[in-house]
């Protein structure tokens, strides 16, 4: 996934994203920080190609996402993309199980295979037993780990998470980061954006996002003498 020299101006003449280009090698685990306001969501957006760019290009995975049409700039993105917000967007009438199959809508699985896919997906979160639970019926963080699960349930290659534990408290929050973690050593590149210092320090790539620029771009651990 690429970003070359992206810009978006909102009307009225907001830049959120003032010339960004930011390359993400697979398997990578990103985390996005910066102040309030800064252009974060706004580059998740358009990395996630849920938005357009106002200029520049966007590449996922030997696509340039500008030449597609809308329609199959959804399948891309249905096949290719994963994403958690900070808040999770579950339906709530329907189950864990049912939500989790949501994620499956554009991945083109037949109807009889969802549910067993979706089951393997709340497994992994540790969240089997609570299958037939609807949204009211879970704790926060249990919530979240479904929404993961149903970013993760069709198996995309590059996750994109949005402050996911931004709303939870530290052992859900830790919780939330040791699935993204797992889910990075099993091969998913994974950008995060956090306001959360420690989480930040953590993570093998930090990019620092201010005014809509990239002014900082590490990996703290990588090369590093002992
Ligand atoms: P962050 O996620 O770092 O807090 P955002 O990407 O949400 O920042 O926003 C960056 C800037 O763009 C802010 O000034 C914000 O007000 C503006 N912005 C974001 N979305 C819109 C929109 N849909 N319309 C107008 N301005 C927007
Ligand atoms: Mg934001």
């Amino acid at each position: 996934m690429e970003v070359v020299e992206v810009v978006k101006a909102f009307p009225g003449g907001v830049r959120a994203l003032d010339g960004v280009s930011l390359r993400l090698d697979s398997a990578e685990f990103v985390g996005i920080v910066g102040p309030s306001g800064s252009g974060k969501s706004t580059l998740l957006h358009i990395m996630g190609t849920l938005e357009r760019a106002t200029s520049g290009t966007v590449r996922l995975s030997g696509h340039e996402v500008g030449d597609l049409s809308d329609r199959r700039l959804s399948a891309v993105r249905g096949r290719l993309l994963g994403f958690v917000f900070q808040q999770c967007y579950l339906t709530a009438g329907l189950t864990a199980v049912e939500n989790v199959c949501t994620g499956l809508m554009y991945a083109g699985v037949a109807a009889a295979r969802r549910r067993s896919l979706a089951l393997a997906a709340l497994e992994r979160v540790g969240l089997a037993a609570r299958a037939g639970h609807r949204p009211h019926e879970m704790s926060g963080g249990e919530r979240q780990r479904v929404a993961i699960a149903r970013a993760l349930v069709h198996e995309p290659a590059l996750v994109l998470a949005d402050e996911p534990t931004g709303a939870l408290d530290g052992a859900n929050s830790a919780g939330v980061l040791a699935l993204l973690r797992r889910l990075n050593d099993e091969g998913t590149t994974i950008a995060l954006i956090t306001h959360d210092r420690e989480i930040a320090a953590g993570l093998p790539r930090r990019v620092e996002i201010r005014d809509g620029r990239i002014v900082s771009d590490v990996r703290p651990t990588a090369g590093s003498p002992a």
